[in-house]
């Protein structure tokens, strides 16, 4: 179907999906409005078949484009969800055995073993092989926050040993760290079907075990890794644009946020924008970036 869009619908349009790209979503597909009147998705769809957006590329990902008010809506009821949420989450925290307990490793575990084989949310009956916990070292100053578990790291039981696994290593490395000296954990623990975006409520059931998770490591400084882990972590809903390149109070520790490693594979010049996030977060813990010289002979543990 071929309509002429109004400037203010394309740059309106154009806004949204760039949104959607930040988020990690490349494709839509159509919703069916009323009869005879183009959809929002029509036209969204339209404008992705003119090449005219900030950013295109394939993925498996499938999003519906929903009405500017319905998305306003949804993002003030998530909001005061999110809030009420969070006061439950940061009270029943104090109340888990692990609380108090000095040694991170102990209470990792602890917490590892009350999420048990998790049935709490639907993703354990939508094909995920494993639960991924979370990985490194249990008494890191940094901790990387991502999204979810993609098929790699649903075989392997680790997060981000895939593509933008191999990228986040080599962010690490950049920062004169290795994987072991970090903590890496998701805002979920189980993949989602065909790598969807995980959904609100599954956020919400999962990540209460991420912030026990927090609160037993006590990292300095935490990086959220992408729009998704950002928004979950700060209850707040912006573009990736105007959430990086500042510091964040959650919960006592400063956290950071930057591009999701997956997105920088899709996009390698958002690469700079992400190395001034990191340095950011170098100087925050006093870190250089590694003498190129002897950068594979350290053996010593860094961080704890
Ligand atoms: N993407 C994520 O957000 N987490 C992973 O563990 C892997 C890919």
């Amino acid at each position: 179907m071929t309509r002429v869009l109004d400037a203010q619908l394309k740059r309106a349009l154009a806004e949204r999906i760039r949104y959607y790209n930040e988020l990690g979503i490349y494709d839509f597909y159509r919703r069916s409005g009323p009869a005879d009147e183009p959809s929002l998705a029509d036209s969204a769809t339209d404008l992705l078949e003119t090449g005219d957006t900030p950013h295109l590329a394939g993925e498996d990902v499938r999003a519906t484009l929903i009405q500017p008010e319905e998305r306003e809506d949804m993002t003030r009821r998530a909001a005061v969800a999110r809030r009420v949420q969070d006061e439950n989450s940061f009270e029943v925290v104090s109340d888990k055995a692990e609380y108090g307990i000095a040694d991170q490793a102990k209470a990792l575990k602890i917490i590892r073993e009350d999420l048990g084989d998790c049935t709490r949310c639907v993703l354990h009956k939508q094909g995920r092989k494993q639960i991924v916990f979370g990985v490194g070292n249990p008494r890191a100053e940094l901790m990387f926050i991502g999204e979810a578990p993609g098929a790699d790291e649903d075989q392997q039981g680790e997060p981000f040993v895939g593509r933008a696994g191999q990228l986040l290593n080599n962010m690490i490395k950049a920062m004169g760290l290795r994987r072991q000296d970090v903590y890496i954990a998701n805002i979920i623990k189980c993949r989602p079907p065909g790598n969807r975006t995980p959904e609100r409520d599954e956020c919400e059931t999962c990540s209460p075990f991420l912030m026990r998770q927090v609160v037993a490591i006590k990292p300095k400084v935490i990086v959220a890794l992408g729009a998704v882990a950002a928004k979950t972590l700060l209850a707040v809903n912006a573009p990736m644009s105007e959430l990086r390149g500042q510091w964040y109070d959650f919960r006592g520790t400063k956290l950071a946020v930057t591009y999701h490693p997956a997105f920088l594979l899709r996009d390698p010049r958002q690469k700079k924008e992400t190395w001034k996030d990191l340095q950011m977060v170098m100087k925050e813990l006093g870190l250089k970036p590694p003498d190129k010289s002897n950068q594979e002979n350290s053996e010593q543990p860094k961080n704890g």
